[in-house]
C-alpha cells in the first residue's frame, strides 16, 4: 500500500503518544524531564551554557517544548503535589523521550514546510525526502540562520570579554565563598547567597543577556520594560548562584543527588520573596512577573521558552534553573505581551519601528548625506498615501535611497517564518511604491520628504531601493523581488568600516556581504538524516563537516534486537528503526 504524507504523520504521532513517559505521574515526569535537561546543562563546561543563545542546547530546549504541555495533557495526575519519596527515578525514560522528541520536531518542522509548500516531498518505502522547489537558491534561503549565527558569535565573544576580565570580584572568590557553602554541608543556599557570588553572577547574567531594545519605560500591565528586565536580571543571577553552588556540590557528592536537588519547586509567593530581597520593586509588581513566566496550560501551544516555571499542582511552580538564565527575557516578554495585550504590543512594536529607522538614519553620516526619517506621504489634498522609513540622499553622486525599515521578532518556528517572510513581502511592496510615487512626481515626492534642505528633481540621476530587516531579513521568496533586503547588524558593521564612500557603495558593499554568507552556506550544503519511529527523513540541511563517515573503520555498534531502539520511541529496535538500519544516521 502506498503510505501518504498524513499517513506517516500519524504513524509518527502515534509512536509519540505511546512514549512510556506518558504512563508515569504528572510530577514524576516533570521532574525528570527537567533533570535530564539539567544534567545535560552540568555536562556542557563552557561559558556558553549560561548564555541564552547557544545552539548546542537549542535542540534540547526544543524538545522539552514539544514534551513538556503534552505531559500535562496526557500523564495521570498525581495524589500528591511532591515527588513520591518512594518512586524509583525513571530517569532513561525521560531521556529516551526527550531524544526522541528531538528527532520528532525535525519532522514536525519538514511537514509544516511542506504543508506551506516551502518543500517539495517525496516518499519511497519508508524513506520520506524533501527538497526545496527547483530555482531556490539554498543560500540566501538559509541566510537568515547564518546571520543568527553570526550575530550569537559575536555576542558570545563580548559576554566572554566581560565574563573574563572586569567581573568586580574575581573568579577565584566566588569559588571560595562556594566552597565553603559545601564544606558546611548547605543543600540549599538561596536564602544566604553570598553578595560576592550574587553580584558576580549578576555582572555575568547582564553581560550575557540582551540589552533592552524598546525604550525602558514602554509600560504594559502594573509594569514598565526596564523593571521587568531588572527583574529578570535578579531572578536569573539567583538561578545562576543556585547552579553553580550545585556544581560546585558535584566535585564532592554524589552527582545525581545533586542534580535531583538543582530542581527547584516554589510557589509564586516564595519566589516574590526571594526577588526582592535585592530587589527594590513593589512586590505586587512581581507577583505579576512572577506568574506571567507561569506556564499557561490554557493556550493552544503552551511554550515553556517563554513560561519556563512549571506549575505543579496545588500550588507550586518547578524550576530548571539553566531553562531561567538561558532564556531570552525580551522576546519572552515581547512574546508573552503580544499574547495577553494585543492592540498595546502592536503600538508598542510601531514605536519599536520608528526607532529602528531613526537607527538606520544615523549609520549615514550627516556631514556627507542629507537623512530624513519617518516621514509621511501625503497626495496633492494633503490625505497621507504612505510613508518613507528612511531616504538618504548623497549629493556627490546624485544618488537617493529609499529603505523601509521592518523589525520582527526572530522566527523560531515555521509558522512564524511565514508570518515573518509574509511582513517582508509587504515591506518590499512598501518601497517598490514609494519609488513608483517618486517617478510619477518627483519634486512633490521630494518636498514631502526634505525638510532640512530643499531637493530638485533634476538633482537625482538615481533612485536605490532597498529593505532592512532587524531580527528576521525573510526567506527565498523575498529574495526574489528584486529588491534587496539587508539585515540591520550587519548593515551596520559593514558601514562601520567604511568611512567616506559614496552611497553606491556602501550598498553594493553590504550586498557583498550577504552573497559571501550566502555564498558559504551554499558551499555546506547537504542531506540532513534523521530516524525516528522507523522511518528515515532526509532534509536539506548545512553543516561544517559531513558526518556521512562517524565510524572511521570497521563495522558500527551493533544494536540487539530487543534493545530499546536508538530513537528514542520506547519500542524495541526490532519493531522500529531496524527497517531502515541500512541507512547511516548521520545527523541524530
Ligand atoms: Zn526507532
Amino acid at each position: 500500500m502506498e503510505e501518504t504524507f498524513a499517513d506517516i504523520e500519524k504513524d509518527i504521532d502515534k509512536a509519540f503518544r505511546a512514549l512510556p513517559i506518558f504512563k508515569l505521574p504528572l510530577d514524576v515526569a516533570l521532574i525528570d524531564c527537567l533533570t535530564v535537561f539539567q544534567r545535560t546543562m552540568f555536562e556542557t563546561v563552557d561559558i556558553r551554557s549560561f548564555l541564552p543563545f547557544d545552539a548546542a542546547i537549542v535542540h534540547f530546549k526544543e524538545a522539552l517544548q514539544i514534551l513538556v504541555p503534552e505531559l500535562y495533557r496526557n500523564c495521570p495526575t498525581p495524589r500528591l503535589a511532591k515527588y513520591p519519596f518512594n518512586t524509583p527515578r525513571v530517569l532513561d525514560v525521560a531521556q529516551q523521550a526527550l531524544i526522541f522528541c528531538t528527532h520528532y520536531s525535525s519532522f514536525i518542522h519538514s511537514f509544516t514546510l511542506h504543508h506551506y509548500g516551502w518543500f517539495e516531498g517525496h516518499i519511497s518505502d519508508n524513506i520520506v525526502s524533501f527538497s526545496y522547489p527547483e530555482g531556490f537558491n539554498f543560500g540566501l534561503g538559509q541566510l537568515n540562520l547564518r546571520l543568527h549565527i553570526h550575530r550569537e558569535e559575536k555576542k558570545l565573544r563580548q559576554a566572554r570579554e566581560t565574563v573574563l576580565y572586569p567581573l568586580s570580584n574575581p573568579p577565584e572568590i566566588v569559588f571560595k565563598k562556594l566552597r565553603e557553602m559545601v564544606q558546611s554541608k548547605s543543600r540549599y543556599i538561596l536564602h544566604s547567597v553570598p553578595d560576592e557570588v550574587h553580584t558576580a553572577h549578576l555582572e555575568i547574567i547582564k553581560a550575557g543577556m540582551p540589552v533592552p531594545t524598546i525604550d525602558c519605560t514602554s509600560k504594559i500591565g502594573s509594569y514598565t520594560l526596564g523593571q521587568y528586565y531588572d527583574f529578570w536580571c535578579e531572578f536569573a543571577a539567583l538561578m545562576l548562584d543556585h547552579y553553580s553552588f550545585c556544581r560546585e556540590r558535584s566535585t564532592v557528592e554524589d552527582i545525581n543527588q545533586v542534580i535531583a536537588d538543582s530542581i527547584l519547586s516554589f510557589t509564586v509567593d516564595e519566589i516574590v520573596t526571594l526577588v526582592t530581597r535585592r530587589l527594590g520593586l513593589a512586590a505586587e509588581i512581581v507577583k505579576d512577573m512572577t506568574r506571567e513566566m507561569v506556564l499557561n496550560l490554557n493556550v493552544k501551544r503552551p511554550d515553556i521558552l517563554i513560561q519556563p516555571l512549571l506549575p505543579l499542582p496545588p500550588d507550586k511552580v518547578l524550576i530548571a534553573p539553566s531553562l531561567i538564565f538561558t532564556a531570552n527575557w525580551e522576546l519572552c516578554l515581547l512574546r508573552n505581551w503580544s499574547q495577553r495585550y494585543p492592540d498595546i504590543y502592536s503600538r508598542t512594536i510601531a514605536q519599536k519601528k520608528s526607532s529602528l529607522a531613526n537607527a538606520v538614519g544615523t549609520l549615514f553620516d550627516s556631514r556627507r548625506f542629507i537623512v530624513e526619517t519617518n516621514r509621511k506621504l501625503k497626495d496633492e489634498h494633503g490625505i497621507e498615501v504612505g510613508d518613507v522609513d528612511v531616504a538618504v540622499f548623497d549629493p556627490h553622486e546624485g544618488c537617493l535611497a529609499l529603505f523601509e525599515v521592518k523589525w520582527i521578532l526572530e522566527a523560531d518556528s515555521a509558522r512564524e517564518s511565514k508570518a515573518a517572510e509574509d511582513q517582508i513581502l509587504k515591506g518590499i511592496k512598501q518601497v517598490k511604491d514609494n519609488k513608483a510615487r517618486f517617478e510619477s512626481d518627483p519634486q512633490h515626492f521630494l518636498d514631502s520628504v526634505f525638510r532640512q534642505r530643499r531637493l530638485h528633481a533634476p538633482d537625482i540621476k538615481c533612485v536605490i531601493i532597498a529593505l532592512v530587516g532587524n531580527g528576521d531579513i525573510g526567506g527565498d521568496q523575498s529574495q526574489h523581488e528584486g529588491v534587496p533586503v539587508f539585515d540591520y547588524d550587519l548593515t551596520s558593521e559593514v558601514i562601520n568600516e567604511l568611512e567616506g564612500c559614496s552611497i553606491e557603495k556602501i550598498l553594493s558593499s553590504v550586498s557583498e556581504r550577504h552573497n559571501a554568507f550566502a555564498k558559504e552556506i551554499a558551499q555546506k550544503e547537504c542531506v540532513m538524516k534523521v530516524k525516528a519511529a522507523g522511518y528515515l527523513l532526509q532534509l536539506p540541511g548545512w553543516g561544517d563537516t559531513q558526518p556521512e563517515d562517524s565510524y572511521e573503520s570497521g563495522e558500527p555498534p551493533k544494536i540487539f534486537r530487543t534493545a530499546p531502539c536508538p530513537c528514542g520511541s520506547g519500542r524495541k529496535y526490532k519493531d522500529c528503526c531496524k527497517r531502515i538500519e541500512q541507512y547511516s544516521d548521520n545527523a541524530l
